[in-house]
């Protein structure tokens, strides 16, 4: 196995067959071969820097109904809320504070929130933080709307594609939500010139060695500069809720192998990681991770957006906690950075 890691670290690809392999027999001596080579890897672009990200969840609204998302529109004892321009702008002067130079917009897509809002705020958001970046997460848009939040001054955008494999894709999806269209958006944020991230949960219903490795062979082709994975966890209101958990191992293996595959990629520890192992984060960045988002929501409104069961918002995943936050990383040898965290290109 450890030949197919050395192929990766030289090629940067390998053939879906490969990718099988080294998913299927992973192992814990396999695992250590791979966050070595993987730490060294980032070393060499980020050093031990750990860059972070102010998480602002401001709408639980959404119109889509992905079978296993706590915030789906068919939770209906889910109570709503949808954060005013100004409670966002208070999150952002409370991050900024804090050291935060990275906010992250995340909602449901909610048609509250027009594209007219979405440019307001964004607006709004870097006329008073010139020097800090913008990303954006709220789903699938039209190509005009993804071109006017970046006019508007949006530098990145997360959109995970949840499964390269369209079977797959339609088994953790309504009808109405096509693998064509998500990939479609990707690629129209990438051209735009968006930092772009896609990204998928590890261990999600259906998903085999096979679905799995074609998630490794679209990320090598699309070439994202930021890749989400963390495991899946049930949320007991979909239907999903009686499905099994994803792994904290396999996910572990898929970021160093992430970090062997892109080098320079921004590549967070997510909170479902660390919603599953106390030490999850801490892990994620020993496997090749680089990035951390805390929670800058309101606090009264975090626990209701719990996309999954126990969903983690408080300790270090609160930005409230970050000086806790930093020790810990440095303890573990890392560095937590007032800084953009931009991707760096070759
Ligand atoms: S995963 Fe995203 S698009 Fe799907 S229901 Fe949840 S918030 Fe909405």
């Amino acid at each position: 196995m450890r030949e197919l890691v050395d192929k990766l670290q030289e090629e940067r690809r390998l053939e879906k067959q490969e990718w099988i392999c080294l998913i299927q027999d992973r192992n814990e001596s396999l695992d250590e071969y791979i966050f070595e080579k993987a730490r060294s890897e980032r070393e060499l672009y980020y050093g031990n820097k750990v860059y972070i990200r102010g998480l602002i969840e401001f709408t639980n609204y959404c119109k889509n109904d992905c079978y296993y998302c706590g915030i789906r529109r068919s939770n209906k004892k889910l109570e709503r809320y949808r954060l005013t321009e100004s409670q966002i702008l208070d999150c952002c002067d409370i991050g900024y504070e804090l050291g935060f130079r990275t906010f992250v917009l995340q909602g449901g897509e909610d048609g509250g929130y027009t594209d007219e809002k979405i440019v307001h705020l964004v607006q709004s958001m870097k006329a008073l933080y010139p020097d800090c970046a913008v990303t954006l997460s709220i789903g699938e848009k039209k190509k005009e709307s993804y071109e006017a939040f970046f006019q508007a001054g949006a530098d990145r955008y997360l959109l995970r594609h949840e499964t390269a494999n369209a079977n797959h894709y339609r088994k953790l999806h309504p009808e109405e939500l096509t693998l064509e269209n998500r990939i479609q958006c990707l690629m129209n944020l990438k051209e735009i010139g968006y930092q772009t991230g896609c990204g998928f949960m590890v261990g999600s219903p259906y998903q085999t060695a096979d679905t799995l490795a074609e998630d490794m062979m679209f990320i090598q082709n699309f070439q994202p500069h930021m890749v989400g994975i963390g495991p899946f966890i049930p949320h007991h209101q979909t239907p999903f809720a009686d499905m099994e958990g994803g792994s904290v191992e396999l996910t572990l293996t898929l970021l160093g192998l992430l970090r062997i595959m892109i080098p320079n990629l921004l590549l967070p520890a997510t909170t479902a990681l660390g919603t599953l192992h106390p030490r999850g984060r801490e892990r994620g960045m020993a496997a090749g991770a680089n990035v951390v988002m805390p929670n800058l929501s309101p606090i009264d409104v975090r626990e209701k957006y719990l996309l999954y069961d126990n969903k983690i918002c408080t300790g270090d995943e609160a930005a409230e906690s970050l000086q806790h936050l930093k020790q810990t990383m440095k303890d573990a040898g890392y560095e937590v950075v007032t800084s953009r965290g931009d991707f760096i290109h070759k």
